[in-house]
């Protein structure tokens, strides 16, 4: 990985992380937990060692879309991530919490603290591809959590109803500051196709994305339908049996990355 002045190491010498790719969106609820999981499924399934290290703390979703149900184990060589079906290593506050549905009420400083643990501290061993849930926003923990891990490549998660191209002049400002390169958007709930037709709808009018994409120089690199089943498998935790080709050409993207 690429190695900002403040990086801090991780204290194990048991972690080899080849490739850390940070997923970020404007807001909650766009998607942006979804994209990070489909991900880590696209790249397991193509055969890499992948792990989710999920730094939304406050709005932890990955053990419910896995369906996650043991909690992590520590020793006094650290902390155990916690694999997925598939095989996908995760970390999560939800992992560490006995109750899962108590509130998450931290301030900034703790809540960077626990994701800066969860680099140094979790034993995850030898991965191809980690890719990080980050907190939403650009404000000021998706920032330290920024500067506390080395991430190579930031993946920006839009939707059609969000203000697209403000969110988007922030992530590239933040990526500038960082000096970490951006792999590319994704627009989210981007269209319905209706099963009695097989018609595309914008559901929430003309993307805009197009132009915002240009101005930045960013690439597209995957649109991802509004589609019930998605929904379906997250609250099931079945998202590893979830078929879907969106997300294709950004995991082609990431294998190419230098
Ligand atoms: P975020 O991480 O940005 O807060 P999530 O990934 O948790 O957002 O998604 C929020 C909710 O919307 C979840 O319940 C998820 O299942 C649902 N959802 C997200 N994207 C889609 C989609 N394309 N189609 C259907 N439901 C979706």
């Amino acid at each position: 990985g690429q190695q900002p002045d403040s990086l801090i190491e991780p204290t194990n010498e048991y972690n080899d992380i080849k490739k850390i790719i940070g997923v970020v969106s404007g807001k909650g609820g766009v998607g942006k937990s979804l994209v990070t999981s489909l991900l880590a499924v696209t790249m397991q399934r193509a055969g890499y060692k992948t792990a989710i290290l999920d730094a939304d703390i406050t709005g932890p979703s990955i053990p419910k879309t896995f369906k996650l149900e043991e909690k992590a184990v520590a020793n006094e060589l650290g902390i155990f991530p916690v694999k997925t079906k598939t095989g996908i290593e995760t970390m999560s506050v939800n992992s560490i919490l006995e109750n899962d549905t108590d509130p998450v009420v931290w301030r900034g400083p703790v809540i960077a603290g626990t994701v800066k643990q969860f680099w140094t501290d979790v034993l995850w061993g030898d991965i191809d591809y980690m890719f990080i849930d980050m907190p939403p926003g650009t404000g000021d923990v998706p920032l330290t959590v920024f500067q506390s891990i080395p991430v190579d490549g930031i993946v920006i998660v839009t939707s059609p109803q969000e203000l697209v191209s403000m969110i988007v002049t922030k992530a590239v400002k933040m990526a500038e500051l960082m000096n970490i390169p951006i792999v590319g958007l994704v627009e989210n709930m981007s269209y319905f196709t209706c099963p009695d037709n097989g018609k595309d709808y914008q559901i929430f009018g003309d993307s805009h994305i197009e132009e915002v994409a240009a101005k930045h120089g960013l690439d597209i690199l995957g649109r991802i339908p509004i589609d019930p089943k998605l929904a379906a498998a997250c609250d099931k935790g079945m998202i590893e049996l979830f078929e879907g080709e969106w997300l294709e050409e950004l995991a082609h993207k990431l294998e190419n990355m230098k």
